[in-house]
């Protein structure tokens, strides 16, 4: 018997890789897509679980109740564009190699394709199997008018029904409806990726070293790394968990989503404080910039992951204000040694995840 599960049903699949493999050399052709597959994998392992791998595309899934923050599935998914075209553009192959298809890869882009909706699993002789209409959906989606009415050779396409579940306001989404035979009209909404590589690749890194921070607190979780990324920057998980040691509540959203410029206002015992995010690396790091009475620091939260159920969470502190800055830094080693509100609050966390069903 299977159960119907819900959750996002997501396709990623190397594009112009039919033509490159029938015009070019097949052994280079062949280890540069199993290298450019394995990327793609070992980040979608993260997050979701893989159904399939169908020649160059990779199918995967997560069902609903394991993605706390929607959000993070668009991060997963441009952290996943953004390690592959590392990969793709580190290769020495294409510099050295002067074969077709070595010089060919920077023709060798990446597509991906979310649709919400309902499946079941289904195990034969051990192969597990994902069934349902909202499945072939997702297949048929591959095939589309995207490229050809954009010029977008990298994108995301959201199901309109995928979209209403993440819930963000997107700026700049391309609008387009598709036919399939037997599935009707699907309204889907695509963003390109190429301009967010290129603002990632531009984007100073904000990032408090160790050394430089007044205050380091780090705690392992025994939790996959994404899970503990939703519980610490979704808003109502952080609320759930902070209790009485602060509520939290969005400012602002740049673009409508999480980003730099972004700010978030927190209400606590004695007052509030606002920190407006300074840089933003999903599943790497934060750096935000916390403006609290007369008091200003900036807190850098770095995530490592140790092992697939273990997950190091570094909160790097340092003081920008008042001054003079020696007195205050003083004044702020002695609270953190009195009681740590970041090991308060990630105590916290652990406690509510290790409490969830697995
Ligand atoms: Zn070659």
């Amino acid at each position: 018997m299977a159960d119907t599960k819900h959750g996002y049903l997501v396709i990623t699949d190397i594009s112009g890789y039919t033509s490159y493999l029938a015009s070019v050399e097949l052994e280079h052709a062949q280890e540069i897509l199993t290298d450019l597959l394995e990327i793609i994998v070992d980040n979608f392992k993260k997050m979701m679980t893989i159904s399939k791998l169908e020649g160059d595309a990779i199918f995967a899934n997560i069902d609903e109740e394991n993605l706390a923050r929607p959000e993070s599935l668009l991060e997963l998914i441009e952290d996943t564009y953004f390690a592959f075209r590392r990969r793709r553009e580190s290769s020495k192959r294409s510099t050295t190699c002067t074969c077709k298809a070595c010089q060919g890869m920077p023709a060798l882009e990446l597509k991906f394709f979310v649709h919400y909706g309902d499946y079941m699993l289904q195990n034969i002789s051990g192969i597990r199997e994902l069934l349902g209409s909202d499945v072939n959906l997702v297949h048929r989606l591959t095939k589309n008018h995207i490229s050809e009415n954009t010029g977008w050779k990298a994108y995301a396409l959201f199901t309109e029904t995928a979209l209403q579940y993440i819930n963000l306001q997107l700026p700049g989404l391309h609008q387009q409806e598709e036919t399939y035979e037997h599935l009707g009209t699907v309204q889907t909404r695509t963003f390109d990726l190429l301009p967010r590589y290129q603002a990632f690749v531009a984007a100073q890194r904000v990032l408090l070293s160790a050394e430089e921070s007044d205050v380091v607190t780090r705690y392992e979780f025994d939790h996959p790394l994404p899970i503990v990324w939703d519980w610490m920057m979704d808003i109502a998980k952080r609320n759930e968990a902070m209790g009485e040691m602060g509520q939290w509540n969005v400012v602002s959203r740049t673009q409508g989503r999480t980003g730099i410029g972004s700010s978030n206002h927190c209400a606590h015992g004695r007052g509030s404080s606002v920190e407006t995010i300074m840089d933003w690396r999903p599943f790497e790091y934060t750096t935000v910039d916390s403006t609290d009475g007369k008091m200003q620091f900036r807190e850098s939260m770095l995530f490592t992951s140790l092992a697939k159920n273990a997950t190091r969470v570094e909160a790097r502190i340092k003081l920008l204000k008042p001054a003079p800055l020696f007195i205050s830094r003083f004044m702020m080693k002695k609270q953190f040694n009195a009681e740590n509100p970041y090991k308060k609050w990630f105590e916290r966390v652990h406690s509510l995840l290790s409490a969830q069903p697995k």
